[in-house]
């Protein structure tokens, strides 16, 4: 007799992570029964997802597109439903597997609903482990869930690190592959536009994080998630330069030993490997081509051109919450440059200012709640938005 199905979730289903995990599914339609999909504005996208997956739920994040989408599923046995409390309720409903691809810290409380149920989370969504990373991993704790990285780089790692060795690490290197300016001058930097910084050489994702990977703040946002994910001090977390992107981070023990995972850089490797863990799921999505001469460099970063690597390490022993008020200055920066209302080098600076500020406005110690962290977020995006645009 065939294994009943695994039931699953896609937080986000509408995003590049998104519709990567919707393809992996629906390749196996045997093997998996999809139990909600959510997406904030894309109608038309997330009824064809629902359709195409028999979905039990399909929610509408913004409550102004209920009638559309109920619409777009007239006739399916889909059940529609929208707003804000709907995300939470699609979070909610029971779930082996839980995709967490919505983008920045709105996915905070819709995945900590997930991590509530105590299944399996497989977490995209880093914004929100950076904003509340030693309440999440609690949850994670309490609640006995497995949260399975996705990020390219933490599922490296987690692939790679053996438990029982924790001790025995001497250290965590994230690689990056420097996005679509790694050789920019400081000048050419000042010159770059939306439309530039939207073309990752090397990686298909959505829009906030191919700004963040242009500036190199996404990698200062890997640094704090590995070091909650991973439950290792800062300092223990590196960062080299890797512009192929086919070594995706590597683990180095005390006797020498560098172990790594490689793969072509196909966010469906990492969405698999959640998708099937303990086990693992034949995927088409690309191969790294080991008939080709292949090249593996590594490089210093240049802290100067892209200061957010540095500056990540004022976190390391913070006790004010600054993550949040990294996380929330570099949300509105990066809105801003994509709206056209700020220059690209002044994202990081932005950022900067924030955190410089952050001690004298602060509430002064780490969040106790969620509630805390959303306050906390609040004080910093206005602070953001008040320092106009650049
Ligand atoms: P995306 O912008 O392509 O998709 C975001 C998804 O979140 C969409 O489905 C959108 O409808 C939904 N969403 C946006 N705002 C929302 C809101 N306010 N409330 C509810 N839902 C909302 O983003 P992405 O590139 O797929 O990235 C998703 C997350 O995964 C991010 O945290 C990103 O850092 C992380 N990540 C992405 C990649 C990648 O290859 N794209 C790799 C590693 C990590
Ligand atoms: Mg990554």
């Amino acid at each position: 007799m065939a294994a009943a199905p695994k039931t699953v979730s896609i937080l986000g289903s509408t995003g590049s992570v998104g519709q990567n995990t919707v393809d992996l599914i629906a390749a196996y339609p045997q093997r998996y029964k999809v139990v909600a999909l959510t997406a904030q504005n894309n109608v038309t996208l997330l009824a064809a997802q629902a359709k195409k997956l028999n979905a039990g739920l399909a929610v509408i994040g913004n409550p102004d597109l209920y009638a559309d989408l109920k619409a777009a599923l007239a006739g399916t046995p889909t059940e529609v439903s929208a707003g804000p409390d709907a995300l939470i309720d699609a979070a909610s409903r029971p779930a082996d597997w839980i995709m967490s691809a919505i983008v920045g810290i709105a996915g905070l409380r819709p995945t900590l609903t997930a991590i509530g149920q105590g299944g399996t989370v497989a977490l995209a969504n880093k914004e929100s482990l950076v904003c509340a990373g030693p309440l999440m991993m609690a949850a994670v704790a309490r609640h006995g869930t497995t949260l399975l990285p996705v990020d390219s780089e933490h599922n490296a790692v987690f692939q790679v690190l053996d438990p029982r060795q924790k001790t025995a690490i001497s250290r965590i290197i994230l690689t990056a592959s420097g996005g679509p300016f790694l050789r920019h001058t400081l000048a050419e930097l000042a010159a770059v536009t939306p439309a530039e910084a939207l073309k990752h050489p090397t990686w298909s994702m959505g829009a906030k994080i191919s700004i963040d990977s242009a500036t190199m703040m996404n990698k200062a946002l890997e640094v704090i998630e590995a070091m909650y994910l991973f439950d290792l001090p800062m300092h223990k977390i590196d960062v080299r330069i890797h512009p192929q992107s086919l070594v995706h981070a590597m683990v180095e023990y005390i006797d020498g030993s560098i172990l790594t995972q490689m793969a072509a850089a196909d966010m469906r490797t990492p969405i698999a490997h959640t998708l099937a863990w303990p086990e693992r799921l034949a995927t088409t999505g690309q191969r790294f081509d080991l008939n080709q001469n292949i090249h593996i460099d590594f490089e210093m970063p240049d802290l100067k051109r892209f200061q957010a690597l540095e500056l990540v390490r004022s976190i390391e022993n913070d006790e004010t919450g600054m993550a949040i008020a990294l996380n929330a200055a570099n949300e509105v920066a990066v809105a801003q440059f994509l709206a056209g209302k700020r220059h690209f080098d002044q994202i990081v600076p932005l950022v900067r200012s924030v955190m410089t500020m952050w001690p004298e406005i602060s509430p002064g110690a780490m969040p106790a709640t969620i509630d805390d962290v959303f306050t906390y977020d609040g004080i910093a995006r206005a602070l953001a938005e008040s320092q106009g645009s650049a």
